[in-house]
């Protein structure tokens, strides 16, 4: 059964019962209001009877009496204390009904034919002496007429009342379940085109499911992205894959061909294959890093002394390329980091700021409410203002740096960038072609701190 239709029988199911029960309810008040009403009429009636009776000992003719007191198409009955009736009188249009005579019941209510019939007993002295029970019974001719015509009424109204709720649920249903058909038509064009549909209707609004639209649309642009992205970065690897491949084939063709017989080839074969073997040694492991999937890496956060890292990564990068650093670095700055990949981040543009500048190096720290900003300044060649976006994608080399011997894989800075999220670090890169480049890391002070801001 369709959802639309479980929704239209539930709703009306549950307003045509809730109906019905109220109006059970009404019935039931109003039959038992007008029986109580007349009992306590009865009662008065019976009571006077007895006062009349009481007054007036010696009653001649105590039929005559009882015939003024006789309820309307009813009877009074007059039954000893053995329970024979000594007399009766009864109006002429009183159909009989049997009532149990000296039960001490002193209420009865009894419905005979569609007409409900009350009793009351209440004791007297007879005008023996002796103590009787006056038993007057009521037909109640038109509570009996009124409380079918309310059922007739009540029925209508039901009735009256259910065409609207049916066609008010139909009208709801389709109206909520409208946009789910939407969706579910965009799923499954999507599923069978193997495209990233979106829902364009129905998601201005600010209800539930204009917001269930709206995600589904942000979820299948993320989809879209990503999978253009994955193409991209597989489009990039296999081109990148093929220089240091094409240069290792043709050098060990050449080494098969000449290689033998002319030893300065041989050296100059070997060593451009061996440098393009590292190059695809470290491209792999680029890639390796970059396809780990971040959202599961568990991260080793512990307090470090900021300041003693910075100046070990700059000592190590000295000796190595003989480098030239100023560093202006607060002493003691303590951090809660993840150490070992601080320091790649670190060192993957610390590596860079040496390929692309000759020049010195200036590290310089900067405290600042809850995060310690670190500026790496090059004087390098820059980069250009409208390459700034595109610097941290994988694969993206400044156009003039692909022909350059710097042998750069494009990797290095979508790492960092994937390292910096990691470790809630924000980076900014600041560049002026032929002045120099800065890249600023601004360094949370407590990683565990600024993850609960952002979780919140
Ligand atoms: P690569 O391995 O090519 O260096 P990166 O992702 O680290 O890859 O850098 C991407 C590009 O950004 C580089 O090709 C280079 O052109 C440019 N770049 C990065 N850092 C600097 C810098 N400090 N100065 C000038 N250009 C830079």
């Amino acid at each position: 059964m369709k959802l639309r239709t479980k929704i239209h029988i539930f709703t009306t199911m549950l307003m045509l019962v809730l109906i019905v029960i109220v109006n059970i309810g009404v019935y039931k008040l109003y039959e038992q209001l007008s029986i109580d009403t007349e009992f306590k009429q009865l009662v008065l009636r019976g009571e006077e009877l007895v006062t009349t009776f009481n007054q007036f000992q010696e009653v001649s003719d105590p039929n005559m009496v009882l015939r003024t007191y006789i309820p309307s198409n009813g009877a009074i009955h007059v039954i000893n204390d053995n329970g024979i009736q000594i007399t009766s009188v009864e109006s002429p249009l009183y159909e009989p009904v049997e009532f149990q005579n000296g039960s001490n019941e002193q209420f009865a209510i009894k419905e005979v034919k569609g007409i409900p019939t009350i009793m009351i007993e209440l004791p007297s002295i007879w005008t023996d002496g002796n103590v009787v029970n006056f038993q007057l019974i009521q037909p109640l001719n038109d509570l009996a007429y009124n409380r079918d015509l309310l059922k007739l009424i009540l029925i209508a109204v039901t009735i009256l009342v259910a065409i609207p709720i049916i066609l008010s649920n139909m009208v709801l249903s389709s109206i909520i379940l409208k946009p789910l058909d939407k969706l579910n038509q965009v799923m499954r064009k999507s599923s069978t085109s193997g495209t990233y549909e979106k829902i364009d209707e129905s998601i201005a609004g600010k209800d539930e499911l204009a917001e269930i639209g709206r995600t589904f649309n942000h979820m299948m642009e993320a989809l879209e992205t990503n999978y253009l992205k994955q193409q991209q970065f597989v489009s990039n690897a296999s081109h990148e894959f093929k220089t240091p491949l094409t240069v290792i084939d043709s050098y060990a063709k050449m080494l098969l061909r000449r290689g033998f017989t002319n030893e300065k080839i041989a050296n100059e074969a070997l060593s451009a294959i061996v440098s393009e073997s590292n190059r695809m040694k470290e491209l792999i492991e680029q890639m390796l890093e970059l396809a780990k999937n971040k959202e599961h890496v568990s991260l080793n956060i512990e307090k470090i002394n900021f300041s003693k890292l910075l100046e070990n990564i700059t000592l190590q990068l000295k000796q190595a390329y003989n480098l030239d650093f100023e560093l202006q670095i607060e002493p003691s700055l303590t951090i809660n980091t993840d150490e070992q990949r601080l320091k790649q981040l670190l060192y993957i543009l610390l590596d860079n700021a040496r390929k692309y500048s000759d020049e010195k190096i200036i590290l310089k720290t900067m405290v600042e409410n809850d995060y310690v900003s670190v500026a790496i300044q090059d004087f390098g060649v820059g980069i250009q203002e409208d390459q700034l976006p595109h610097l941290f994608d994988r694969f993206y080399r400044v156009k003039e740096d692909r022909n350059r011997k710097t042998g750069g894989t494009g990797l290095g800075l979508a790492i960092a960038k994937e390292l910096s999220d990691l470790l809630h670090i924000n980076i900014k890169v600041e560049s002026e072609v032929n002045v120099g480049t800065t890249f600023t890391l601004m360094v949370p002070i407590n990683f565990s701190d600024r993850n609960e801001v952002d979780s919140q």
